[in-house]
């Protein structure tokens, strides 16, 4: 028996994983969290009888607490939720399918109690990467990939020599505007940008595919992920996504995954490494897909990539800075109070502004995603 503890249950990866829990007899759920979503919570804990559940409010706790007055469960609110949910006793594994940088500090309590990560909220290695990656080493303590990528990379890796590594190859679909140029972006409507052609993900994602800012924030996860410089990651756009990224050894080979777009696929390699389990699904079928295509990516059109690699290359707080302004104007576009292209400009503009701390530590990452926020909220 192996036992769970999920942040974002209530999400896309957070349903996903439960999905899997649900096939599974052999894993067992110990802890639960999410935002705001009492209905879809108030029935997990039902179906999967977590000993400790959170929501993100006192008040939303509270209403569970009623429905839930038959069970035997604890309800705690905020931060004092994920932390206590993070570092539970019984389990051995957190699931952190939150958004934001938020996990971050859910994620360094459950490695400091030695729980192995299986990490989809690539938003804490973007911003805290060199904080988590050695306090990992330090533990004991393995991060798992689910973002499909970065799981492609690692199942790629696997029975290598890590010195054999040329480089990695990230894939990207190019997502809903691939082609477009920056005129066209003009007009791109809320509705445009959460309808991704392959996958069907969280709307924060769904708008960090469209302005390929998700490439970039998987760069830089990829760099703390597999120790890998900058130099060596290459992005190259594959519509199709049937590839899920590559490796280059130094004698040319390249290893691929392949595979139907389903994150399942991922979370569930991430769930049993290293072992692999059945799965139900669609197969790739060749004979019907025919072709795959590559491209370069555009950082001219898409300038949050541009962006994002600047910000991976400059350090230090920068990738806070361009990851909370993200996170900041997403979330303002979704509420329809800028334009699609005024995503990057946000980003930049943060960028420019900011004074860069080298190495920075936990709380100088929260105070300058803080400053971030009001940097912009003072605009919009
Ligand atoms: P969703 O928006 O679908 O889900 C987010 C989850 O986090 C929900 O359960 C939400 O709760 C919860 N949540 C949000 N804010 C808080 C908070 N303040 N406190 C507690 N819980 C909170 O996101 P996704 O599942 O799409 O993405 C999750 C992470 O995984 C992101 O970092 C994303 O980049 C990454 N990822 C996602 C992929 C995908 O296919 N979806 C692929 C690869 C990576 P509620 O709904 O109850 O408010």
């Amino acid at each position: 028996m192996k036992k769970i503890a999920v942040l974002g249950s209530t999400g896309s990866i957070g349903t996903q994983t439960l999905e899997i829990v649900r096939d599974h007899p052999k894993l067992q759920v110990a802890g639960l969290a999410a935002g705001a979503n009492v209905d879809l919570l108030e029935r997990q804990v039902r179906e999967f009888r977590p000993r400790l559940v959170s929501l993100q409010s006192e008040a939303d706790c509270k209403e569970l607490r009623t429905r839930l007055a038959d069970m035997d469960v604890q309800v705690l609110p905020g931060m004092e939720g994920l932390l206590a949910i993070a570092e539970m006793e019984e389990s051995e594994m957190l699931v952190t399918a939150i958004v934001g940088m938020i996990g971050i500090r859910p994620t360094i309590a459950a490695i400091r109690k030695r729980k192995d990560i299986a990490l989809a909220n690539k938003e804490t290695l973007v911003t805290a990467g060199h904080i988590i990656m050695p306090l990992a080493a330090e533990m004991g303590v393995s991060i798992l990939p689910v973002d499909s990528e970065h799981s492609a990379i690692f199942q790629a890796l696997q029975g290598e020599r890590r010195d054999r590594v040329s480089k990695l190859i990230i894939t990207a679909s190019g997502g809903p505007f691939r082609g477009w140029n920056r005129q066209a972006l003009e007009k791109v409507q809320r509705e445009d940008a959460l309808r991704h052609p392959n996958w069907s993900m969280g709307h924060k994602i769904t708008i960090d595919s469209a302005t390929l800012v998700n490439k970039g924030l998987e760069v830089m996860e990829a760099r703390w992920l597999f120790d890998v410089d900058l130099d060596r990651i290459q992005v190259v756009v594959h519509p199709q996504s049937i590839i899920h990224s590559m490796v280059e050894y130094v004698d040319g080979g390249i290893i691929a995954q392949l595979g139907t777009p389903d994150m399942k696929l991922p979370i569930q390699y991430a769930l049993f490494y290293p072992d692999r389990r059945p799965l139900a699904g669609k197969r790739v079928d060749f004979y019907a897909l025919g072709s795959i295509t590559f491209e370069r990516p555009d950082p001219e059109t898409f300038t949050g990539f541009g962006l994002a690699l600047r910000a991976a290359a400059e350090g230090g707080s920068i990738p806070t800075v361009f990851n909370a302004a993200n996170e900041k104007a997403v979330s303002l576009f979704l509420d329809r109070k800028i334009r699609f292209p005024e995503i990057p400009e946000i980003i930049e503009m943060c960028m420019d502004a900011h004074v860069r701390i080298d190495n920075p530590s936990v709380e100088e990452i929260l105070r300058t995603e803080q400053e971030t926020y009001e940097r912009i909220c003072t605009k919009f």
